[in-house]
């Protein structure tokens, strides 16, 4: 590994005024430090990337950079949601640093661990997943749902780190190879095992934000989760042929049954028998359409090929 590398920390901020003058000292702080004790390059930036911010967001990132050079930024030309603003800034800081570092600004991902994942990287490794050491700040509700995830994730056979959001490093290298994924819907946490090379973990505390709302609701939330389902596994389709398969041989000895029945002259009787089974199998039919549905419209929007991002304005490097 290179010795000194240059350091990006890569930040997504959607309407985040309020908390970025409080977290932006934080990272420079760090950052300082790490330059102070020789474990990265003074070249090192914090790259924001502000995602089509509908308040003062990108003034507050513009003052950052006049009043600091490690602080840089990028603007989308719109909103495109998290993972979208997450790649447009470690494509940006591919193209000048050795390491970068993905967190989110909120201050829940525990700034200090950023020197541990960086002394990792020098021992050699080239991701290194942040990994949640407890959910505690989390409410019930979202602590279970969160870890049952992981859990259907894992038995679908897609390989995600448990309790690793999007908190990580990659080395250039990681970035390179990662440029020739070229999936629009994007489920980041999942590609980075798909990528390789060395990795470890590093544990972390996730605290609270600082201030500010959080923008993910459940419906972003739900939709983030399907997309990882669908991006990495294709077992749900073929979950529907088996299903399908089953439910033909449920419907056959259902014909068999009504044929024997209309012989031996009981069929008036079957009125409820044949209501359930046709409400059965139309359900059962609607549910593998609209499985096989999800899978053909992601196949249309990437058929599109159509840009990830899209950056509208830059602050000088
Ligand atoms: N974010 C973004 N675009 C969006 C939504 C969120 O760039 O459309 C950023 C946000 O500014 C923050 C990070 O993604 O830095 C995580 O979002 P948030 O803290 O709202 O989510 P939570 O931590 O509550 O899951
Ligand atoms: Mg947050």
């Amino acid at each position: 590994m290179k010795d000194n590398p240059v350091l990006c920390v890569v930040i997504p901020a959607y309407n985040e005024e309020a908390v970025l003058p409080i977290t932006a000292p934080l990272f420079l702080k760090e950052l300082n430090l790490m330059v102070s004790e020789g474990l990265v390059s003074d070249e090192s930036r914090i790259l924001y990337v502000d995602d089509g911010s509908r308040d003062s967001t990108w003034t507050v990132i513009n003052a950052l950079a006049s009043q600091d050079p490690h602080f840089c930024g990028i603007k989308q030309s719109r909103n495109r949601g998290h993972q979208n603003a997450v790649i447009a800034g470690l494509m940006e800081a591919r193209e000048f640093a050795d390491i970068a570092i993905s967190s989110d600004c909120d201050g829940q991902d525990d700034i200090s661990a950023m020197r541990e994942m960086v002394r990792r990287h020098l021992e050699g490794f080239d991701v290194v997943y942040g990994v949640r050491s407890s959910r505690e700040t989390d409410s019930f509700f979202k602590r279970f749902t969160a870890e049952s995830y992981y859990k259907v994730l894992a038995m679908m056979g897609a390989e995600v780190v448990f309790n690793h959001a999007d908190y990580r490093l990659a080395s250039k290298r990681v970035l390179d190879a990662l440029s020739s994924f070229e999936e629009v819907n994007l489920f980041l946490r999942g590609l980075f095992p798909l990528v390789g090379f060395p990795s470890t973990e590093v544990s972390y505390e996730r605290h609270e934000r600082m201030a500010g709302e959080s923008h993910y609701p459940l419906s972003k939330m739900l939709a983030l989760a399907f997309d990882g389902i669908t991006s990495l596994s294709i077992k749900p389709i073929r979950a529907v042929t088996i299903l399908g398969l089953i439910v033909s041989i449920a419907s056959f000895l259902g014909v068999i049954w009504a044929l024997i029945s209309f012989a031996t002259g009981h069929a008036v009787s079957g009125w409820a028998s044949t209501t359930c089974i046709v409400c059965f199998v139309g359900g059962v039919q609607m549910i593998s359409l609209g499985i096989i549905g999800e899978y053909v419209g992601k196949t249309y929007m990437e058929s599109k090929h159509r840009p990830r991002f899209i950056i509208s304005e830059r602050t000088r490097r």
